[in-house]
């Protein structure tokens, strides 16, 4: 079982599956709806997420056709996101987190988009684009 929540704490969830997998994307939409050079996110099944409170404090934005980030609207944390590709998952965004994973990531995705003032020093597998 995983917690998370946003940086106030209104909004919080939990996920009741594993996590197998997940990846750093570094996007130009990730890098500006996380505000951040990279986003970490794990897509998992939604029927193991749930809210647990502030949904009413949820504000949403489409920010590429079908692909949906949902955001508290008071502190403005990015806690997770749709995309109608993966309908039936949701994607966790793995900053949005209580605690640790035991897992790392299984590589970088998108990473022609990567700005030049950050360099990626693990040796975990990169890809251009997905
Ligand atoms: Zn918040
Ligand atoms: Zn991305």
């Amino acid at each position: 079982m995983y917690t998370g929540s946003c940086l106030c704490g209104t909004v919080s969830f939990n996920f009741d599956g594993e996590i197998r997998r997940f990846h750093h994307c570094h996007c130009r939409t990730c890098r500006k709806a996380h505000a951040t050079v990279y986003g970490s996110s794990a897509l998992v099944d939604e029927t193991k997420f749930q809210i647990l409170s502030g949904e009413e404090s949820i504000s949403q934005y489409e920010s590429s056709p079908g692909k949906i980030r949902y955001f508290c609207k008071n502190c403005g944390t990015h806690v997770f996101a749709r995309c109608d590709r993966d309908a039936n998952c949701v994607i966790l965004r793995l900053g949005a987190l209580d605690g640790d994973l035991g897992i790392k990531a299984i590589g970088h995705i998108w990473v022609s988009h990567k700005p030049d003032w950050y360099e990626i020093t693990d040796d975990l597998p990169q890809s251009p684009e997905w």
